[in-house]
């Protein structure tokens, strides 16, 4: 550990840590179906794919050598007589995988990475243990592309079984494979020294009561595995520091000059690790009244040293709120790295371990880091916990993250108190004359340049990869933003902390949310989730003319139509000003084309705006909500200036760094 250039408060660098002592787990919970028997602590997940996992980076060969053990439980009613497994790095074996393909339809740009980019994951030895003996299955394993019969695709393997596994059965596994770490790929890589290696290892697809959901690795979605415990021992030069998934359980100085860090995680469903010879290593503790204690581990890269404070109080604070508004984050500890720049892991997320992206002179102005790191702690509920189908629906984790996100950079930067203590009574998250929310952040500019591309209903995995994000993540949060105020925060809140209670450590489908969705608000929304998640139809709303006449006897009168441009609906607040400041509101269902309203008054309307409160933030076009009867260029034209300002910054700065 000599090269770390500042520890603070760290254990490192002294006496490893004293071997947490493995105890047979004491109660099983009802959703207990698995294998509850391999935990240290009580299970809160079915615990049904487990991971013993010994592994050796050998840094100047820029390789992984693994072996293991897998030892899997069949959860569902059916029996299965086969395996499937991700084998996620061939996504970056050659240019003819289905990730690649991919890449060059979403970006149109043909430049091939050089020779010693590529990466890639060779299994070497499967058997399936016997109590009598070991069946080698390593002949038997095939590669196959389910999605779109890409035959140079080997980022998912099959292996038929000597006999099925039936349902309650388990099985173990002995497997072996070596890995070659890749340039960095979509967050997973090594550049220079600094390595973050990410679905590195033989995964297991889920098993589901209708068959293996198991997707090739397309580039515009992520993942899904079991719950399990993963018990990992990674073997490397003693001057890296390692972060990882899991608890540290022990660490050894070997005799060759290399370490071996020991690391375990209960009720989490992948595992990842950085290293890097590199670091400030900064740990500190999450503390609260009502909710568990956790250990916060810092990994910060040394020219981000001024930061430092940044990432530990935006950790804090999400552990805070998302505690407080969702429910507890359960695990001990959480390890929050500060990504190598050009690392391609700006920020990304896996269990108990996450990358919040910085930069070297961070303005406080554009959320970084604490925006990434909000974002990436979020997962922790939404992907972490609640671990739905990210192939399919990945909109579950990242939109609905992405919507909480900004409700909790909304909360802690723009109105808490304990902002002034770190940005010196800079206002990060409004300007002047122009004010800006949580709504507008950069979710609109990006979704209305292409609001049908795809219906997200869709299996995410069938998205045009050139705008896959557009919908799982800006449609998503803006028809959340939209849902939430349509019913309230305080009903929203409910939602989530519902959906998160009920469904953490499980594997719900996009039903089961909006089940709760019409449950806990008590209202039946499908209109609104028909038309904002099964449809790509366009929201918009707007003001068509507004005619002002002088009566016979001297009064005014003023004709006031409305309009919906979109094919989607929604129920929208029409509010006219008059010359006297009167106002008068209007509550329109929406549903017609048009709606008309005539008044008579003594004085002629100035304003009229619809959707006033901006309830509908899915709105394409809100400059048409408003008009006014004497043009005020000038304004408009500061209004705008400003606007675009701030989504210039947005999109530049933020757009497409989050995972
Ligand atoms: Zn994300």
């Amino acid at each position: 550990m000599a090269l770390g250039v500042l520890v603070t408060a760290s254990p490192w660098g002294q006496s490893p840590a004293a071997p947490v002592p493995v105890a047979p787990a004491t109660v099983s919970s009802p959703q207990t179906a698995g294998d509850e028997g391999v935990g240290s602590t009580p299970a809160r997940s079915p615990r049904n794919a487990n991971y013993t996992i010994t592994a050796r980076l050998d840094t100047d060969a820029r390789a992984i050598t693994g072996r293991g053990t897998i030892r899997w439980t069949n959860i569902t009613p059916r029996p299965t007589s086969e395996l499937r497994f991700h084998l996620y790095w061939n996504a970056w074996r050659n240019a003819d995988s289905t990730w690649m393909r991919e890449r060059r339809l979403s970006n149109g740009v043909a430049r091939a990475p050089r020779v010693e980019d590529w990466g890639g994951i060779d299994v070497t030895a499967l058997r399936l243990k016997q109590p009598a003996r070991e069946l080698d299955l390593t002949s038997r394993m095939a590669f196959i592309a389910p999605d779109d019969g890409n035959t140079l695709d080997r980022t998912l393997m099959t292996v038929p079984l000597p006999a099925p596994v039936e349902p309650g059965g388990t099985i173990e596994l002995a497997v072996e494979w070596t890995g070659r770490v890749p340039r960095p790929f979509a967050r997973t890589g090594v550049i220079g020294t600094e390595y973050f290696i990410a679905q590195w290892f033989p995964k297991l697809g889920v098993l589901e009561d209708d068959g293996w959901n198991a997707h090739q690795f397309h580039q515009a979605t992520e993942f899904y595995s079991d719950f399990g415990v993963y018990d990992v021992r990674l073997n490397l030069p003693a001057i890296y520091w390692v972060g990882a998934s899991g608890t540290r359980t022990n660490w050894i100085e070997n005799a060759d000059d290399t370490e071996t860090h020991q690391y375990r995680g209960e009720d989490i469903h992948d595992f990842a690790w950085v290293a890097s010879p590199n670091v400030i290593d900064h740990e500190t503790v999450f503390e609260h009244p009502t909710l568990p204690k956790v250990s916060l581990r810092f990994l910060i890269r040394p020219e981000h040293r001024g930061q430092l404070d940044r990432f530990v109080w935006i950790a804090k604070a999400t552990l805070q709120y998302y505690g407080e508004w969702l429910g507890p984050y359960p695990y001990p500890n959480l390890t929050v790295v500060d990504p190598a720049f050009q690392s391609q892991s700006d920020g990304m997320e896996y269990p108990m371990l996450l990358t919040g992206r910085s930069r070297w002179l961070a303005p406080t102005d554009v959320q970084m880091p604490e925006m990434t790191t909000a974002h990436e702690i979020g997962h922790q509920w939404w992907y972490g916990m609640v671990a739905s189908n990210e192939t399919e629906h990945a909109w579950m984790d990242e939109g609905i993250n992405t919507y909480t996100t900004a409700r909790l950079i909304d909360e802690v930067l723009a109105r808490n108190h304990i902002e002034q203590r770190y940005f010196g009574g800079f206002v990060p998250w409004t300007f002047p004359g122009a004010p800006f929310t949580r709504l507008d952040n950069d979710r609109l500019t990006g979704y209305r340049d292409n609001p049908e591309a795809d219906v997200p209903a869709t299996p995410t995995w069938k998205y045009w990869p050139g705008t896959a994000s557009v919908v799982t993540y800006n449609k998503t949060a803006l028809w959340l933003h939209t849902l939430e105020r349509h019913v309230g925060w305080p009903t929203m809140q409910r939602i989530l902390a519902t959906y998160f209670e009920r469904w953490r450590f499980k594997h719900p489908k996009p039903e089961d949310f909006f089940a709760i969705v019409n449950e806990v608000s008590g209202r039946d929304l499908t209109w609104f989730i028909d038309q904002a998640y099964r449809s790509s139809n366009t929201f918009d709303y707007g003001v068509q003319d507004l005619i002002g006449e002088t009566l016979a006897d001297g009064r005014r009168r003023t004709t006031l139509v409305v309009r919906r441009y979109g094919e989607a609906t929604f129920p929208v607040d029409v509010v006219t000003t008059f010359a006297n400041g009167e106002s008068v509101r209007e509550q329109w269902d929406g549903l017609e084309r048009r709606a008309v309203y005539v008044y008579e008054r003594d004085v002629e309307a100035r304003s009229v705006q619809v959707d006033p409160d901006r309830v509908l933030v899915l709105d394409v076009n809100y400059t048409n909500n408003s008009r006014t009867v004497r043009p005020r260029a000038d304004e408009a034209g500061l209004k705008w200036a400003l606007v675009w300002m701030r989504w210039l910054q947005e999109v530049m700065l933020t757009y497409g760094f989050f995972a």
